[in-house]
This record gives structure tokens, sequence and C-alpha cells, in this order.
């Protein structure tokens, strides 16, 4: 069989202006980075932006075995499969970072026959956003250090310094270090963290902002510090943000390139899907609205945070209403969900299926509280077996939720046919009265409350003591009309991260609570979120080599 890299690799590009023009996208409006790839133009975006919105579809998956279901891969496939039923489609994905690619997963340019190329580039430098994003966050962690160091007129609490350095790196030794070390001319002395890049406050900025006005408002509120009485310390306070700004003039436009069967392609801006809302632009997402009469795109994660935030934060926030999602299941997720070990998820397994499945189910009926119409597909494997595929099948069936088959990792678009018919359908015969889960104007414990019951499936919240007093002094400050970004693990619905299937009888734990201002969102935390992975003992770098004519191998 082949890897992901050989098949991508094999693949006859074709030019991204060719990509592009079925779309109405001329040469003009494409900032050309080699032949494969563009980013589109702020002047492409004045020229569409008053027409009429194409269809919005989200694909979310059920809680994940460790590798991941196939929501980049369906989301690809999806896309093709649209184009061969002749409609005009587009996909907007997040850009990968470096540390999964070097770590333990890989990249995210989707899998099989169902990928977006060139893959090597999208999984390396690709337009150098993220060092754009780097830079900007480095900028302010200096910009800090340094007016502390020139006499601190903000009277800036050093042991309150809440903006972390970033790298895009899987590097755990940066967690916590201590910097200033040296003579009076080096700085003050002072812990300091690293976080990855796609955990800065500045990724999650660019993915929500509308346009470089909206940029810089955000960027200015960022809470970079707090004084010594309490209060906080803004970016715009340390007159960071024309700087800033300028470092993120390109990053802000969306990137475009093509899938295996040259559908095009918007990769643009990677937030983590804890901390942070886990999915791609909002630039990129309304370009491709007015560009395209279908668009479909991706959520981190699980439905519970992935597709909780989409609709909670992103689409709120934005004005985006979804018109369907397409929910992801694999039988190994399921047989996982059922209980059955890593190794052993390639068996058939019906009595882990049917107990697993529950999975399933809550994640139908989590999605129906949006008001938004849900298809379920099974990304197909080759260890599935047909009595396993066809138990899947009935159990959407006998709950009048629509189902199809999806196989666009073994066969590409023409394996997306059934799905992309489904998708079209409910498109045309259902609408969405998509609505967010709860109100902003509800106390922050109230929001928390209802995601954990609601969708968690949660009896009650218990705050730790100082998450408790952060709640009350962040609604002091003003911030208790922003939405609440749950930051917990993927595994499970609740923060256990053992406890699969559908638990129930637990209580959801809030240990941290602290503000993105600038995204616009309160983050809390269940539990240790790792904002600065490590490397496995065998990380995938091991593997990765490039040849003298510049080919790269190992990728995957
Ligand atoms: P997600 O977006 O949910 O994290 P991806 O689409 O990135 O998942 O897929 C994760 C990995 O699983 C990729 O390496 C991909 O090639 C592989 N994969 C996805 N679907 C299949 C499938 N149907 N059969 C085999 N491997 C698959
Ligand atoms: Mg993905």
């Amino acid at each position: 069989m082949k890897t992901d890299i050989q098949i991508a690799q094999e693949a006859q590009m074709i030019p991204i202006t060719e990509v592009a023009a079925p779309y109405g996208i001329s040469g003009d409006d494409l900032e050309l980075y080699g032949k494969y790839k563009a980013k589109l133009s702020d002047e492409l975006w004045e020229e569409v932006k008053d027409r009429p919105d194409g269809k919005l579809v989200l694909v979310t998956a059920i809680n994940p075995t460790p590798a991941g279901e196939g929501k980049t891969t369906t989301s690809v496939g999806l896309g093709q499969a649209m184009a061969k039923l002749n409609q005009k489609a587009m996909i907007c994905l997040r850009e990968p970072s470096l540390g999964p690619c070097f770590g333990i997963k890989g990249g995210a340019a989707g899998g099989g026959y169902a990928q977006v190329v060139p893959m090597e580039d999208l999984n390396l430098h690709f337009t150098g956003d993220f060092h754009a994003i780097t830079s900007a966050n480095n900028l302010l962690a200096a910009m800090l250090d340094n007016h502390i160091q020139q006499g601190n007129a903000l009277n800036i609490d050093t042991r309150q310094i809440v903006w972390k350095r970033c790298l895009d790196m899987n590097d755990r030794v940066l967690r916590n270090v201590v910097v200033g070390l040296g003579a009076k001319a080096d700085g003050y002395v002072r812990e300091d963290h690293f976080v990855i890049t796609v955990a800065s406050e500045i990724m999650a900025i660019l993915c929500l902002a509308n346009d470089m006005a909206d940029l810089k408002e955000r960027l200015g509120k960022i809470i970079a510090a707090y004084t010594v009485s309490g209060e906080p310390v803004t970016a715009a306070q340390l007159n960071a943000v024309g700087a800033m700004a300028a470092l993120l003039k390109d990053a802000i436009k969306p990137n475009l390139i093509q899938t295996l069967e040259h559908t095009p392609a918007l990769v643009h801006g990677g937030p983590f899907a804890n901390i942070a809302h886990g999915c791609n632009s909002v630039r990129a997402t309304k370009t491709a609205l007015k560009l395209a009469d279908i668009v479909i795109t991706e959520a981190g994660f699980g439905a519970d945070l992935g597709a909780e935030k989409f609709f909670d934060i992103k689409c709120r926030k934005s004005g985006l209403k979804p018109d369907a999602v397409v929910l992801v299941a694999t039988v190994r997720a399921l047989k996982y969900n059922g209980g059955v070990p890593k190794q052993e998820l390639a068996k058939e397994n019906l009595d882990a299926l049917a107990k697993g499945i529950v999975n399933l189910e809550k994640h139908i009926e989590n999605l129906q509280k949006f008001g938004v119409p849900v298809v379920v597909t099974l990304n197909a494997f080759a260890t599935d077996t047909q009595a396993e595929y066809e138990f899947i099948r009935d159990f959407c069936q006998e709950r009048g939720c629509e189902f199809a088959l999806s196989e666009v990792w073994a066969k590409g678009g023409e394996g997306g046919m059934a799905l992309a018919e489904k998708v079209l359908e409910t498109l045309q015969s259902k609408e969405s009265h998509y609505h967010p889960l709860y109100e902003l104007d509800l106390p922050l414990k109230a929001k928390i409350g209802t995601i954990a019951r609601e969708i968690y499936g949660a009896d009650n919240v218990v705050y730790a003591p100082a998450a408790s007093r952060m709640l009350a002094r962040l609604e002091e400050l003003g911030f208790g009309n922003l939405p609440v970004c749950m930051a917990k693990n993927q595994y499970s619905l609740s923060d256990d991260a053992s406890r699969l299937g559908r638990p129930t009888g637990f209580d959801i734990t809030i240990r941290e609570v602290y503000v993105s201002a600038g995204a616009g969102f309160i983050v809390a935390l269940t539990g240790n979120i790792m904002t600065m992975p490590g490397l496995p003992k065998t990380p995938a770098a091991f593997g990765i080599d490039v040849d003298d004519s510049g080919r790269i191998t190992g990728l995957f």
C-alpha cells in the first residue's frame, strides 16, 4: 500500500492559477508563492464581499482514537466528490503545525486519495504564516520585558506576566524557563514559559479577525500581564499593536492550494482545539462562501469540542450560518469507545461496536441541539467488515438519521459520491435552524454549566477555588459576556480521558480560568492541558529525509 506522501508526490498538480480560474479568481487576485500555492489578495475580498453566500457544511467527528478519525480526509474527499457531481465546491482547512509533523500524529493534509497538495510544503513552512504569528507573539514578549527593563512605567507585576513566548516545535524543555539571567543590562530575572505557536492567542486572533482593522483591535485587547494592584496590562498599553499587525500583514490573507483532483482548498490558520477554538480562519471561510456554492470545513477534535466551539464561538462571533454537519465515525473509534485496546482495533468485534455506539448516539443528539441537519458518515477502513458496517448503518437508519459510507481514503472523490449526494439532498430538503447553545448574557458559570450538562452529559460542574475567584474577577473586569472556550481532553465526553463511550454520573471539574481578551473568549480548563508538547521516544523526525534532488521522504 502506498503511503500518503507517495500518493501526494505522484499527483499531477495543475498551476494554482488554473485551479482558481473556474471560481472567478483571476491571476491578479492571486499572490503567488511558486506555482502551486497562492494567497488571495485583499482586493479580491473587496470585489466579492457583497455577493450571496454559498452553503456551509461542517465536518466533525465522534470521540477519536489517538490516531484521528479522518475529518480532514473526509473534508477533502467530500470536496472532491462534490466537484465530480459538478458542484462548485471549496474546502477550508487548518494549517498544520510542525510539532505533530515531527512528533507522533504526522501532518494534516488528509490521507490516501483525499489529500491536499503540495503536502510537503503545507506540512513544513508553507507560506510563512506560522513564522509571522511566532514573530508577532515574541515581539510582544520582547516589548513587555523591555518595558520592565526601561523603568516599568505601567507597574507590571513580574509575578503576574501571563504572556508566553512561542515556537512551532514540540520542545518540552521550553515549558518552564528562566529569562533575564546575567548582568543588569540583561533584564530582570523571571520565570517564563513557551507554548507551541498554534496555542498562541495571536493564532486564535488571526483566525477570528474579519479584516486588518478587526485584527488590530483584537491585538490591542490582548492581556499580557497584570499590575501589582491586579489591573490588566494590554498589548495596546505596551504600544505593540502596529508592529505586530505589520508582521501579520500577509498572514491574514487566505492560502489557496488544490486537492489531488484539483478542487480548490483554502488552508489558513490553525489554532489549538482545546485552549482555543480549533477552526480555520473566518476570513478564509467567508471568502470561500462568496466564491463557491458549497463550502466544506473542519473543526478540530471530536464534536464535543470542535463542533461546539465552531457553533458557539466561530459562527456566532462572525455571523456565519452553517447549513449542515457531517459527523465522521469509524468502526475503530466506535470499538475503542466500546473498550477495545488500541492494538486490537483491526479485529471484527460486534459486541464492542454495540457498546461503543452510544458515543455516536450522544454526538448526534448534541449536534441536533444546534438546529443544524446532521449526516453521519462512516469513514471506511480496509479492516472494517460488512457486518460492522451494516450494524452502524442500521443504527443510524433506525434513528431517522441520514447515513452514507465514505471510501474517499481508498478511492478519492469517486469514493465520496454517496456521501456528497446525501449532503446535497440534505442541503436541498432540510432547512438549518442554526442557533448557538447558550446566550452570551448568561453568567459565566451558567454558560460553562450548560456546555457541561448539555454536551458532555455531566451532572454538575465543580470549581477549584482559584477558578471561582477568577470567574468573578473576569465578570468584574467586564468579560462576563464572552463565550466560553472549554479546554478538555478529546477522548472522552467527560474530563477523564479513560471514561469512553457515553459516560454518565460524573462531574466536570474546572481547575483554571483565564481570558483570551483579544480572541474574545474565556478559557476554562478542566485539567492540565499541554500547550507545549514534547517529542516521543521515537519521533516521526527519525524517518524524515530529503534527497539530493530535494525530494522529501518519510513525512508520514
Ligand atoms: P483528523 O482530521 O480527524 O485528525 P485525518 O483525516 O488527518 O484525521 O486522518 C488521520 C490519519 O488517518 C491520516 O494519516 C490518514 O491518512 C489516516 N486515515 C484517514 N482515513 C483513513 C482510512 N479510511 N483508512 C486508512 N487510513 C485513514
Ligand atoms: Mg484534521
